[in-house]
């Protein structure tokens, strides 16, 4: 049996096509499964269609949260709800082509654990968006040490990875750099992100950038040493000039020298409210892991699903 998870938020007009392919596209396969839906909160009628699905399609389940949880937490609502032997991540707008499964299950049956979808172009986006993206995922790739570029949350995991993710304690996730961070037996398969069917992107610059900040924190600590080096390199700085400071006034040139304190002042004070505050991002997700908090939480779910949570 193969679990396939689809994030729903506010996509009311792709769940029936999207269930519709994917039941087209796994009956050709003739391996056992099930669509499982997430529905994050949405604030238009995306449950209802997913129930209304459900009604006639004994595949199709669905779990629905209490409000917006993100695309990470629905993403493991799903595997946790997930009873195949392995499970395939994809988004609900059929950006990730779902004719690629049948490749996928290919690969798995070959014995590769994990089957990473890997974007062959980003499809159509603004330039902005592009350009953003590409700066996020270079940074990334260098904090974690793995190369982001192409990766995406489109993947297929055998039960092992799956119950591995399942048993990790953290809360703030990040699912795409999660997959390489356990290891197991990997391969890649490329593909060409779709246009979205009906509606728009569900993230905003601001989610974006939180997006970012919290995954850049939750794969690395070079943030907090960064601090380190940079409150070295300013040390040894104020060194140097204090000596330079000390030789003029005992030589009684001592120059005006205002610009070079305020500079210094501003310099320094700069390096420490940035300190400052990796720090204390770095606290704010401390604090939010030990208050541990469920990643989400499931309002109801469809008949068919009933006892998973
Ligand atoms: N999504 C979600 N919760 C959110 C935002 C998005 O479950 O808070 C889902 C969304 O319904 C879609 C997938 O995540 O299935 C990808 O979202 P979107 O297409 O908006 O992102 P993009 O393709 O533009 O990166
Ligand atoms: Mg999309």
């Amino acid at each position: 049996m193969v679990s396939l998870i689809i994030p729903s938020y506010n996509e009311e007009e792709n769940i029936k096509i999207t269930a519709d392919t994917l039941t087209k596209i796994m009956d050709e396969t003739g391996e056992d499964y099930e669509l499982l839906f997430v529905n994050d909160g949405s604030k238009d009628g995306t449950y209802e269609k997913i129930r209304e699905v459900s009604s006639e399609n004994p595949h199709a389940k669905g779990i629905s949260f209490s409000r917006n949880f993100g695309k990470e937490a629905a993403i493991f609502a799903g595997l946790s709800a997930a009873s195949g032997d392995a499970a395939v991540v994809l988004d609900c707008d059929l950006q990730h082509p779902p004719t690629l499964i049948p490749d996928m299950l290919k690969l798995w049956h070959e014995g590769y654990e994990v089957v990473e979808g890997v974007k062959s172009s980003r499809g159509k986006e603004g330039i902005f968006h592009k350009a953003a993206a590409g700066l996020f995922y270079d940074i990334m790739s260098k904090l974690i040490k793995i190369d982001m570029r192409a990766t995406s949350d489109y993947k297929l995991m055998d039960r092992k990875v799956v119950d591995v993710l399942l048993n990790l304690t953290e809360r703030n996730t990040f699912f795409r750099a999660l997959t390489f961070w356990v290891g197991f037996k990997t391969t890649k398969l490329e593909y060409e992100v779709q246009e979205r069917m009906h509606g728009t992107t569900k993230w905003s610059f601001t989610s974006l950038l939180k997006y970012a900040i919290n995954n850049a924190t939750s794969f690395s600590t070079l943030p907090l040493q960064i601090v380190t080096f940079l409150g070295t390199i300013s040390i040894i700085g104020s060194v140097i000039l204090a000596v330079q400071t000390l030789i003029k006034y005992f030589r009684k040139d001592a120059a005006p020298g205002f610009p070079t304190v305020i500079l210094l002042i501003l310099l320094i004070g700069g390096f420490i409210m940035l300190s400052l505050g990796i720090i204390g991002h770095y606290i704010a997700r401390i604090y939010e892991e030990v208050k541990g908090r469920p990643r989400y939480i499931v309002s109801e779910t469809t008949d068919n699903l009933k006892g998973a949570f």
